[in-house]
């Protein structure tokens, strides 16, 4: 799967990142805190969440122009009006007024940062992702600022420089001056360049990011160069080196996201009409993609993980089941450390003591399978059937799914 410097909008796509912690992404205000860590300089703000507190804030950082912007995980603010830049107080109170509560691209706004605004002479752009096929990390640099680097892409892909790095030899000064060189920034910029992209590959790596992307990164009339934006993903997995808390409560996820991040359950919302359980990852992509082969689609992943929790079961079927997208459920279980009877008896208790509206099909393979199947053989009904293999199983619930 790519990562997301070419897709800017991840945030409704799964990302599958085998059976680990979802990624975190963080709002530009965060990423710039989260910059500000690693020395890379950015403007003075707050975020705030009212308008008094906007215009409060406002006056405190004490200098005009400031940029009210608004806090919303996905790009191109400016252009939907959430980026306003205000000489005075009133106008701030104007501006917050308005972009508080604003919709952008089905983001609600909810914080809005207020920040010291910059004089721009230059916009370029400069981010730090993994490239997986390669097994390096990716450095994108480019002269053409400001506006999405998938435009740039497109027109123009010589006008992005690219750099691999091995991430055993990592980013050296001479190499970043190189790179700053090939995507022909202002001679001006380029010590200021060098030094903050040394730094962003220092945040990037020590930080633990999946991708830190500065669009604009500017240079000022004074010569000076700035990060006046910031994107960061954090890897879920590395999570427990760091202290991420804050970051952690504030990610967006819809309902069904939420309750199963609340139950410890790798689920992510999808929009078909298919709920699915699956122990294990691996097999739940698979889940995920035969659905799709016999013309169903589905309306999550979710991995149950190993063990036969029927608590387990009663919260991943719970908020399939919530789910008013959901016509019919798969579960699909391979049998392997955890034993097929073991998954069954959980399954069995589960749906002992809750009320499941959607018809299931349940696949059951693996270690112990033939028991595991004796276990639900006497519980099956037209709510509840079995299917022999995955492909029947899935023709099966998709049918139903109608
Ligand atoms: P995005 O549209 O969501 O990527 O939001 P950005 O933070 O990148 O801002 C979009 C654009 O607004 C930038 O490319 C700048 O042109 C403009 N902008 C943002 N902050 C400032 C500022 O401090 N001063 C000026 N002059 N323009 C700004
Ligand atoms: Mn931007």
């Amino acid at each position: 799967m790519p990562t997301g410097v070419l897709h800017h909008d991840s945030k409704h796509r799964p990302r599958w990142r085998g059976r680990g912690r979802a990624d975190v992404d963080l709002f530009e205000y965060q990423g710039k805190q989260f910059f500000a860590g690693f020395d890379i300089p950015v403007s003075r703000g707050r975020a705030v969440t009212t308008v008094d507190d906007a215009v409060a804030a406002a006056e405190e950082i004490g200098e005009y122009p400031v940029v009210v912007k608004a806090q919303v995980q996905v790009g191109g603010r400016g252009k939907a009006g959430g980026i306003k830049l205000a000489d005075t107080a009133d106008e701030v109170r104007t501006y917050a007024t308005d972009i508080l509560g604003m919709d952008i691209k089905g983001h609600t706004v909810k914080v809005v940062w207020i920040e010291v605004a910059s004089d721009i002479a230059e916009e370029y752009y400069a981010s730090f992702t993994l490239d997986r096929s390669a097994k390096k990390h990716l450095g994108m640099l480019s002269a053409e600022g400001g506006v999405e680097i998938e435009a740039v892409a497109e027109a123009n892909p010589d006008a992005i420089a690219k750099i691999w790095i091995d991430p055993v030899d990592g980013l050296s000064e001479s190499a970043a001056r190189e790179w700053v060189a090939a995507a022909g920034l202002n001679p001006k910029a380029t010590d200021g360049a060098v030094d903050i992209l040394l730094k962003l590959y220092r945040a990037y790596t020590e930080g633990d990011a999946d991708l830190v992307e500065i669009n604009p990164l500017i240079l000022k009339p004074t010569g000076e160069v700035h990060a006046l934006d910031a994107k960061v993903t954090l890897d879920g997995n590395a999570s427990f080196r760091h202290d991420w808390a804050d970051y952690e409560a504030t990610q967006e996820r819809d309902v069904r996201e939420q309750a199963a991040y609340e139950a410890d359950l790798q689920y992510v919302g999808l929009e078909g009409s298919v709920g699915i359980i699956a122990n294990g990852a691996g097999l739940a992509m698979s889940t995920l993609d035969v659905v799709n082969q016999v013309g169903g689609s589905a309306a999550n992943f979710l991995d149950v993980g190993g063990g036969a929790d029927a608590d387990k079961f009663v919260s991943a079927l719970t908020i399939i089941d919530n789910d008013p997208r959901v016509r019919s459920i798969f579960i699909n279980i391979f049998g392997g450390i955890t034993r097929g009877e073991e998954v069954a008896n959980g399954i069995v208790a589960a749906l002992d003591v809750i009320d499941i509206s959607s018809p299931i099909v349940i696949r059951l393979d693996g270690t112990n399978a033939d028991e595991g199947r004796a276990i639900l053989e006497p519980h099956l009904s037209d709510g509840l059937q079995m299917q022999p293999t995955m492909l029947d199983a899935a023709r099966k619930v998709v049918e139903l799914a109608g």
